[in-house]
């Protein structure tokens, strides 16, 4: 792989011309400059949170918690036509140790909602939840005593797909969001005061 430089055909200053230009502009703007000695051909500088993240998108192990009929529609995300090996996620969990990605999929009852919990907390950091169609975002057009409106009740939630039930397309661009998500995230997010309040909120420790 070529360097910056030389890859986007664009000239950065040497570090002397910088300096000079530093003194001349109110802007405080410090670019990161290649480490002398990782330049040339096969080398690329990046951060160590860049390339974990990039490493974590594009391997996420989804665990399908589905209850009824967007599950069906889930399956025909994993089929040839849609073919969710493309994305790194081929591989489905019925572990919930061996998943980081909880995919909600159905009506969630409230019977239901412990499980579901349970299942979340059983997942090891870093985890995120996607949830797919109308009844697991907010119950749908089951308004009735025994289902769950939305399983953020009981559990944060990453990424929302609408729709009753949604296209498998809609189910690929709910992964891509989740991918961004992982790739943009920081490693210490998950030891952060925020994320521990966040679940806090929600009576998880
Ligand atoms: S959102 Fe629609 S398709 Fe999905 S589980 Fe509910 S009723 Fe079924």
């Amino acid at each position: 792989m070529q360097s910056f430089s030389k890859q986007f055909n664009c000239k950065l200053p040497t570090q002397t011309q910088n300096t000079k230009k530093m003194s001349t502009t109110a802007i405080d703007i410090n670019p990161a400059y290649e480490p002398e000695g990782i330049t040339g051909q096969g080398f690329f500088a990046t951060s160590l949170d860049k390339a974990v993240g990039l490493a974590r998108a594009n391997s996420l192990w989804p665990l399908p918690f589905a209850t009824s009929c967007c599950g069906i529609e889930f399956m025909a995300t994993m089929a040839a036509h849609y073919d969710l090996a493309r994305f790194g996620s081929e591989r489905l969990s019925f572990s919930p140790r061996q998943a980081d990605l909880l995919m909600v999929m159905g009506t969630i009852s409230k019977k239901m909602g412990p499980i579901l919990r349970q299942v979340y907390e059983q997942m090891a950091e870093p985890k995120w939840v996607l949830c797919m169609g109308a009844c697991a975002s907010s119950g749908g057009i089951f308004d009735t005593y025994s289902v769950l409106q939305g399983i953020d009740k009981i559990i944060p939630v990453d990424v929302y797909i609408p729709g009753c039930p949604p296209r498998p397309e809609q189910v690929l661009d709910g992964i891509l969001q989740i991918q961004e998500l992982a790739k943009n995230e920081s490693r210490r997010r998950r030891e952060s005061p925020e994320y521990k309040a966040l679940l806090a909120e929600y009576g998880i420790e």
